[in-house]
């Protein structure tokens, strides 16, 4: 994960507070900062995690982050030492990881309700990456489902 070294490196795209949410809605949070860099992870952890080909997460100030509902509903798993990644015990996504010792939360971005304009700056742990998965890669795109019934 890329730590950034100041708040400042953080300040690009959309103003404001941050606000996202869970599948079933039950957990809400809130962040109020303006929206940092976004940022592909591929490393093992997070596609396990998220079951997908990398995860897409901002990190912002842990200071400026709160849950503002349904915390009680929050499980959390610490994937490596001293990461704790947050999700919701009833529908299972995955919010936020949170890492105390550098005061750093990472919102991932799937569970963002605001919409973000800024595009993403980078893709990580392409090292790790699965090999089902390559960003070059082009591919058809549909505006809607693979199957039409
Ligand atoms: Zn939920
Ligand atoms: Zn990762």
């Amino acid at each position: 994960m890329i730590i950034p070294r100041n708040r400042r490196e953080l300040l690009s795209g959309s103003e404001g507070i941050l606000k996202g949410s869970c599948l079933c809605g039950s957990v809400r949070y809130e962040a109020d900062c303006d929206a940092g860099p976004i940022i592909h992870c591929h490393c093992q952890t997070c596609r396990k995690a998220h079951s997908a080909a990398f995860s897409s997460v901002m990190p912002i100030s842990q200071k400026s982050f709160k849950w503002v509902d349904g915390s009680e509903l929050l499980n959390s798993f610490e994937s490596s030492s001293g990461k704790n990644r947050y999700f919701c015990s009833t529908c299972g996504s995955q919010l936020i990881a949170e890492r105390p010792d550098v005061g750093l939360v990472l919102l991932r971005m799937g569970c963002l309700d605001t919409k973000v304009t800024d595009r993403p700056d980078a893709h990580i742990w392409r090292s790790d990456a699965a090999p089902w998965y390559n960003p070059d890669d082009e591919i058809r795109q549909l505006p809607e489902g693979y199957l039409k019934p």
